[in-house]
């Protein structure tokens, strides 16, 4: 790997601390290439003390960073963004063997993730506050918004780089100090991100990376440290439950973004080209290793099967491969754990009935890789219908019904996004104003974007990231009542 980057020493394998590289206490953990099987790195192995070290250097860190104009913090901000764009190809391959995810969607997330360091850059000038008319004739209220202080990060490895830039990008415009805690799958991402936060001049101690081979001890010691205010989480549900009842001991303000069930709904006036271009998109990117990846495919009957024929032509023109080879669109999934998943949904729906239009056997690349499968005949009972698959199956339910759509939709513990294709403008206003997710795609398969407020309702999360709304998570926001 190395040899291919042109700044080998963006590929860092310790702990970026206190503005100093460090080693582990507990010696090493291996980062693997999904793909190949291959060790990549073997990444610095932190201790809880040393975990605890860094929030310590944080919290002293804090202070003075949240003296710091707007302004000034935005500077170098910019850089950092500047940094991660001058370094995209670098930054792009180090995803790639570290995830697996295809080369051009690696930089593509490069992109996306230094998006939103550039957009709370430019934020960080506009923490305002306001002025509220006395209650009393001698009264004066005045609230003003202040950085919360360390915030600590939990994320996962599919999206490496850019899960991290949502939640650090606004922490620092904020004027908090950032413990991140990056996948153990994919560390290397976050600690090239802290090569570029040195060299951009963000002060020592204010962006660090804590790599640890055990996340339950360290998410242990981010929700029992004091010195830590703000937990923030991307992950699975399960997990972020386990994160919420241990924050709650010291009330600690949390944010997460957790699992998705995507409803994927196409009605008999969709445009059935884009609607196909969508689910392409919102399926099978990141081999279907996203918390907003279409995880049930509604088509209305009338354009069912038209639509799966054009659905096959797509998905049997993708192709399976290592990342970094050509012409490659879908890489390997992560680990055994998710191709046994995605193969137990798969079975489940042809024991119960459901047919495969094409894929449906492990690809012939062996490993981690899967074929692109398309399921029809998918029912509301099966498996697919809850749980999320994260991976590249599309199973197409069929639906004559507005209202009853709607309520297959909804029927689930998640909400964070929904997509639907339809033309006519009542049903567009209907379906989007019913749907009970807390980001709804409508003709279009993505939604993803730093100017927008990113987040779920119901099981899927607590709070947003993206947009003016997404620094507010680490705000706190105080009143001063002045007698005068
Ligand atoms: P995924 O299925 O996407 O891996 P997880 O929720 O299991 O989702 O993992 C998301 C992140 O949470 C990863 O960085 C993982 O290491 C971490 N994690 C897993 N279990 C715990 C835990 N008990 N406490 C804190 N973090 C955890």
């Amino acid at each position: 790997l190395s040899s291919m980057l042109n700044d080998p020493s963006l590929l860092e394998t310790r702990a970026y601390v206190g503005g100093k590289w460090l080693d582990g206490d507990k010696g090493t953990f291996e980062v693997s290439n999904p793909a190949r099987g291959d060790v990549v790195a073997e990444v610095a192995d932190l201790s809880r003390a040393q975990v605890a070290g860094a929030i310590a250097q944080a919290e002293v860190a804090q202070k003075d960073w949240a003296k710091w104009t707007g302004k000034e913090r935005g500077a170098v901000l910019r850089k950092w963004f500047d940094l991660m764009m001058a370094n995209q190809d670098d930054l792009g391959a180090i995803l790639t063997a570290e995830q697996g995810k295809p080369l051009a969607e690696a930089k593509g997330e490069i992109a996306y993730g230094a998006s939103f360091v550039e957009f709370f850059a430019e934020e960080a000038k506009r923490i305002y506050g306001e002025t509220i008319p006395g209650h009393q004739r001698d009264k004066r209220i005045t609230v003003v918004k202040q950085p919360i202080g360390v915030a600590a990060s939990i994320t996962p490895w599919n999206f490496p780089n850019a899960m991290i830039t949502r939640k650090a990008a606004p922490a620092l415009a904020a004027g908090c100090a950032f413990v991140a805690r990056p996948a153990e799958l994919t560390p290397l991402s976050a600690i090239a991100m802290g090569v570029l936060a040195e060299r951009a001049g963000i002060p020592a101690g204010v962006f660090q990376v804590v790599t640890t081979s055990d996340a339950s001890e360290t998410g242990k010691e981010f929700c029992e440290n004091h010195a830590v205010r703000k937990l923030t989480f991307t992950g699975s549900t399960q997990v972020g439950r386990i994160l919420l009842r241990q924050a709650a001991d010291q009330v600690m303000k949390c944010s997460m973004e957790l699992g998705g069930n995507a409803p994927f709904i196409v009605f008999d006036d969709a445009d059935l080209d884009a609607a196909v271009e969508g689910a392409m998109m919102c399926k099978f990117r990141n081999a279907g290793q996203t918390c907003v990846c279409a995880n049930r495919i509604y088509v209305q009957s009338g354009v069912y099967d038209a639509f799966a024929e054009k659905l096959k032509a797509a998905v049997e023109a993708l192709k399976v491969g290592d990342g970094f080879e050509d012409g490659v669109t879908t890489g390997p999934l992560i680990s055994d754990a998710a191709v046994a998943k995605v193969q137990n949904h798969l079975e489940d729906i042809t024991a119960n009935g459901g047919a495969v239009l094409t894929g449906g056997a492990p690809s012939d690349l062996g490993g981690f890789f899967m074929q692109p499968t398309i399921v029809t005949g998918v029912t509301q009972d099966m498996k697919v219908a809850h749980e999320e698959t994260f991976g590249p199956l599309a199973p197409l339910f069929k639906f004559d019904d507005v209202d009853d759509v709607i309520a297959m939709a909804n029927d689930t513990i998640f909400g964070l996004a929904a997509y639907f294709y339809a033309k006519d403008l009542s049903r567009v206003y209907k379906v989007s104003e019913e749907l009970e997710y807390g980001i709804v795609g409508v003709n279009t398969g993505i939604i993803s974007t730093e100017v927008a407020p990113f987040g779920g309702i119901k099981q899927s999360g607590l709070g947003r990231e993206g947009s003016h709304h997404g620094i507010e998570e680490f705000l706190e926001m105080k009143y001063v009542c002045m007698s005068v």
